[in-house]
């Protein structure tokens, strides 16, 4: 079925932004911290639910929204820590279904240095990861007002793409839409490098299971290769999934999610571009060629994503 976007209307909820923020935080109490990676992956990533009953904050995130985490201790600056945002992997009613436990994704963010060599640790994340339940965290939020689902969600399909911790916001998104007996598409393109390091898997899967409308595209870069043995990321899903994907995404009511690492939108452009779906795009200079030989740093000043296409990486 064809739909008139102009004549629908795409309608975000109103949101109340920064309740509390960096000079006004709240500390609330962590009542879970559990695993979400298999026990075989290196890399080690928390599902982690904030106690906000009896904040302002209760009820107030939506799925799509972060909460703002505050570190103790100072820079090498002697500045106070900065906040850092974390997606709110849960529901917007919550896990408790009544908006006073909302959970985050978290990844420990631990690295190499490039030239002394030596380890480090994020700030943020390791503190947060290391919280147990019981132990208080300073907090603030909700921030984002544009990655959200529309209030009129019933109204259009949806295809998320997402890597890592990018996967945060479609849970909750997913569970929003599934609360409210969804009829439309929803599409679920995951990208993990090993299947160890998918998150939510059983949920996604049972999900699948039970509706028929409901498509999960677990998409493992360094165990499934493609036909031609090159590896799959979640934009070359948009030629291996053409059948499914593509009468899905000409559909003029159709919303397409990008979360997850910095970079990740620009295969996803050139996918979108080579199979005519440029509705999805705005071009702020003419782009020629073949999508796929476009230069990113040339992509990032030539071509935004447009009305129907939402995006959040960091
Ligand atoms: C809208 C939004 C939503 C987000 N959602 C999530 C989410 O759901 N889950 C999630 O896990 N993250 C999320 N993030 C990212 C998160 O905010 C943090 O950036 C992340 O956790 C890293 O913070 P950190 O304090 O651990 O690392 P930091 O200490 O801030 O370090 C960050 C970077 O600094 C560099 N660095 C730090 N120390 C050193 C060193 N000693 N030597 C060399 N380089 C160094 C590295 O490049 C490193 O990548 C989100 C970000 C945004 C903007």
């Amino acid at each position: 079925m064809k739909i008139n976007l102009r004549a629908m209307r795409l309608q975000f909820p109103q949101v109340e932004l920064n309740i509390y923020n960096k000079n006004n935080p709240i500390e609330v109490p962590i009542l879970k911290s559990e695993i979400a990676t298999s026990s075989a992956s290196p890399n080690i990533i928390r599902h982690i639910t904030f106690d906000l009953s009896g904040t302002e904050l209760a009820g107030k995130f939506f799925a799509g929204q972060s909460i703002g985490v505050l570190p103790p201790g100072v820079t090498d600056k002697g500045k106070p820590e900065p906040l850092r945002l974390y997606s709110i992997s849960s529901p917007s009613y919550g896990e408790d279904g009544a908006g006073n436990h909302h959970s985050t994704t978290v990844k420990r963010l631990i690295g190499e240095h490039w030239e002394t060599r030596q380890l480090y640790a994020g700030v943020c994340s390791n503190y947060l990861s290391s919280l147990r339940p019981g132990d208080t965290v300073k907090v603030t939020g909700p921030s984002g007002k544009r990655f959200l689902l529309p209030e009129n969600s019933e109204d259009f399909n949806y295809v998320f793409f997402a890597t890592g911790t990018g996967v945060a916001p479609f849970r909750g998104m997913i569970k929003d839409l599934m609360k409210k007996g969804h009829r439309g598409s929803i599409v679920l393109i995951f990208g993990a490098p090993y299947r160890t390091d998918l998150l939510y898997e059983s949920y996604f899967r049972q999900t699948e299971s039970e509706n028929k409308n409901f498509h999960y595209i677990p998409t493992i870069s360094r165990e499934d290769p493609r036909e031609d043995g090159s590896r799959p990321y979640v934009q070359t899903q948009l030629i291996d999934r053409k059948k499914l994907l593509y009468p899905i995404l000409e559909q003029e009511n159709t919303l397409i999610y990008v979360c997850g690492l910095k970079g990740m939108e620009t295969g996803i452009i050139q996918g979108l571009a080579a199979q005519s779906l440029s509705d999805y795009l705005v071009f702020k200079k003419p782009l020629n060629g073949d999508p796929y030989s476009w230069d990113s740093d040339i992509m990032k000043r030539a071509v935004k994503p447009g009305e129907r296409m939402f995006l959040e990486v960091y």
